[in-house]
């Protein structure tokens, strides 16, 4: 497993910090028409709370949030900067800005007096101004800090007006920061994704649109990244140590003039130290670059900024240590195809030339931490997606001698590096494509198409030493020792097997093997016998009417009689066990002695395949998080009877087997711990053939695995 290389860090502090004058905001800025000034209002936040600020922002507004007044888009449509006088008191409600204070919540929450630690006696508050609840402050999703941020430069500044959000889109910004980071993380991973056509990450509010473009589907008082997309629920469950960035852009998706990712990674961090949130801003490890629908001509423009086409697309500037590019629903016109095709050509190109002097051991290296594509499509967008899915299956065509030609694992291991993806098909409405970020955990799917991050590596490594610890204590419970490797002297080939084991364990499982393939050639003959009767039994049946009797020619409705009954099939007929055999073609080994080089290899890759994975959810949900002790306890408990730890396997003791057996194509049984296998695999009639006979081989069976028998002993 591979952690970041040193090499592709890029502190993204350095970049564009001193190309950048943080253009002072206008203050008190007015927004959406209110009487209220952000000074003002941030004071009130301060002394009186959010709660009260939310109250008195209903109040300033008669009976809950009116739509703003329709303003032109940009800079200069806003309001004045001269003060205005704070809110007065409203006749109509009989309340005051006084008692404000007196409506703050008895005692703070566990949250607040968090956010007052962490935020110390400096005041200084996230949140947007003049904002529904959602938007008003930060606060926790879960592990995760929603941060919404005011005044980042180098975005969207057009407000953006919308008769159903009260809220302007002028340089803002959602942060998504993993509480587990703490004050001072060295290094980070960033997601900086890019919302569609709409109102964004704006609270939805009044009136939801009527055109089906508009709607995100968030309720009301709803925000689009947790009611919609889950980013913070996903971001959370893919266990990295990485930051979202989701930058508020306009209603088609503009993110400003020139959008540069750099210098607006960079502004976030920048704020996110202003507001205490960390000490200092992290370097950024690599940055996954995400976008949905709208956002294509973004991305195309900063994907293959050769082909940006002047004063038709915006221009944007991609990260520089870009790790990995989503695609949602993103492409959306033949020049974004274009664009996203040329990009992918050249990284494909890229990646082959940098393997170009590398043995195949190097190039698997490389690959582990190379370029990411994930593309994702419903149905809307088949035609453009299926389209660069082909060129991409082209490239690996033309090119395959050069990655290593057949039997090279380097073609397949890149191609998953590439992947489209085609929606499931519950996604036929227009809703889905809406719903696509967070449907099937697609940025969930995305995250873990990139390389281990450091913090999982760790984790991984803590739940091991915890696992062998496991193993140590019940061998000594046995009276046993840890299992050393056996070396070349005290092993034997399992004969036709292609598999080592003790010498004396590997005679043994030889001979049943012998038995049991002897054995199949009979039961074959036999069932080959029966079926040939089962044929012929079928053969002389009459051949049944497509109608049903009875059933008059001139029936109005003869359709249901129509559908012809399903054929009998004579391996139907014949007895089950007969039936397997004859799709059984041979019985083998798939795995005997495993050093504990080689076992921890497995664990790991077991671990990193199969068990993390299938846990997110549950460690998400514990104290502690999805990598906390909790965290590490449970997967022990997970792991164990599916794999035993480096040191205590009785493969590595050299007793063990894991039986294979070839099969027909088109009928595998596979060696895997999922239900569905294992029930499969005791069908068969190997199976059976064990249970009968393994014991007068010696072997004992362990019921998890139905496959993995030992010599004398179990487990
Ligand atoms: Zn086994």
């Amino acid at each position: 497993m591979q952690t970041h290389q040193p090499a592709a860090e890029l502190a993204v502090r350095r970049r564009g910090r001193s190309d950048r004058v943080a253009p002072p905001r206008p203050s008190p800025a007015v927004e959406a028409g209110f009487a209220l000034d952000r000074d003002t209002l941030l004071y009130l936040q301060r002394t009186a709370g959010n709660t009260t600020v939310a109250g008195l922002v209903l109040q300033a507004t008669g009976s809950g949030i009116k739509a703003p007044p329709k303003k032109a888009p940009g800079r200069a449509s806003k309001p004045a900067t001269k003060p205005r006088p704070a809110v007065k008191p409203s006749k109509a409600s009989g309340k005051t800005a006084k008692p404000a204070k007196a409506k703050a919540p008895a005692g703070p929450s566990q949250e607040e007096l968090d956010k007052q630690a962490r935020l110390g006696s400096t005041g200084a508050l996230a949140g947007w101004a003049l904002a529904g609840e959602a938007n008003a402050t930060e606060r926790k999703v879960r592990g995760m800090w929603r941060i919404p941020l005011d005044a980042i430069p180098g975005g969207n500044a057009d407000p953006a007006a919308r008769d159903d959000t009260a809220e302007s889109a002028a340089d803002r910004a959602i942060a998504i920061v993993p509480a587990f980071l703490g004050r001072a993380p060295k290094s980070v991973e960033v997601l900086l994704h890019l919302h569609g056509f709409g109102i964004g990450y704006r609270t939805q509010q009044g009136k939801k649109p009527q055109g089906k473009f508009e709607w995100s589907g968030a309720g009301e008082g709803q925000v689009r990244d947790v009611a919609v997309d889950r980013m913070e629920g996903q971001l959370e469950e893919s266990g990295r140590a990485m930051v979202g960035i989701l930058p508020q852009g306009d209603l088609t998706s503009g993110f400003g003039k020139n959008f540069d990712s750099n210098a607006y990674i960079t502004a976030v961090f920048d704020k996110l130290v202003t507001l205490k949130i960390w000490d200092a801003a992290p370097s950024s490890s690599g940055v996954v670059l995400s976008g949905h629908s709208g956002a294509g001509s973004t991305l195309a423009s900063m994907l293959a900024p050769q082909l940006i086409r002047k004063g038709k697309d915006p221009e944007a500037a991609a990260p520089s240590n870009l790790r990995e590019v989503v695609l949602f629903d993103s492409i959306n016109s033949a020049h974004e195809l274009e664009s996203v095709t040329a990009w992918v050509i050249q990284s494909l190109n890229a990646d082959l030339a940098a393997m170009k002097s590398m043995k195949q051991d190097g190039r698997l290296t490389y690959l582990e931490t190379s370029m990411r594509l994930r593309g994702y499509h419903t149905h809307l967008y088949d035609t453009k997606y299926k389209a660069l899915k082909a060129t991409i299956d082209q490239w690996f065509v033309d090119n395959r001698k050069a990655l290593g030609g057949k039997g090279s694992p380097v073609p397949a291991r890149m191609k998953a590096n590439y992947v489209i993806k085609d929606a499931d098909k519950s996604e036929t409405k227009y809703e889905s494509h809406e719903r696509m970020v967070a449907h099937g955990d697609r940025m969930l799917d995305a995250l873990s198409a990139l390389p281990p991050a450091e913090e999982q590596v760790a984790f991984m490594n803590r739940v091991l030493a915890a696992h062998i610890a496991q193993g140590a204590a019940s061998f000594k419970q046995q009276g046993k020792e840890e299992n050393p490797d056996l070396d070349d002297a005290q092993l034997a080939d399992v004969p036709g097997t292609g598999v080592k084991m003790r010498s004396d364990a590997a005679a043994k499982a030889g001979e049943l093997l012998v038995a049991a393939n002897s054995d199949r050639k009979d039961v074959r003959l036999a069932a080959q016998v029966d079926l040939k009767a089962a044929q012929e039994k079928l053969a002389a049946e009459p051949e049944e009417s497509p109608e049903s009797p009875g059933v008059p020619q001139t029936s109005p409705k003869p359709a249901a009689a129509k559908i012809p009954a399903p054929k009998k099939k004579a391996e139907d007929l014949i007895p089950a066990l007969e039936a397997d055999v004859l799709l059984t073609d041979g019985l083998s080994a798939a795995s005997g002695y495993r050093g504990r080089a080689h076992q921890d290899r497995l664990w790991k890759s077991y671990f990193r395949d199969k068990y993390y994975p299938a846990t997110r959810k549950m460690r998400a949900a514990l104290p502690g998080g999805v990598h906390g002790d909790e965290a590490v306890t449970r997967m022990v408990s997970y792991i164990a009877g599916k794999i035993a730890p480096p040191g205590y396997s009785n493969h590595q003791a050299g007793v063990a087997i894991d039986f294979w057996q070839v099969r027909v194509k088109g009928h595998d049984i596979h060696n895997d711990t999922n239900a569905d296998a294992i029930g499969l695999w005791k069908t068969t009639w190997f199976w059976a053939w064990l249970n009968q006979h393994a014991g007068e081989y010696g072997f004992l069976d362990f019921n998890k695995e139905p496959w993995h028998w030992a010599l004398g002993r179990h487990g």
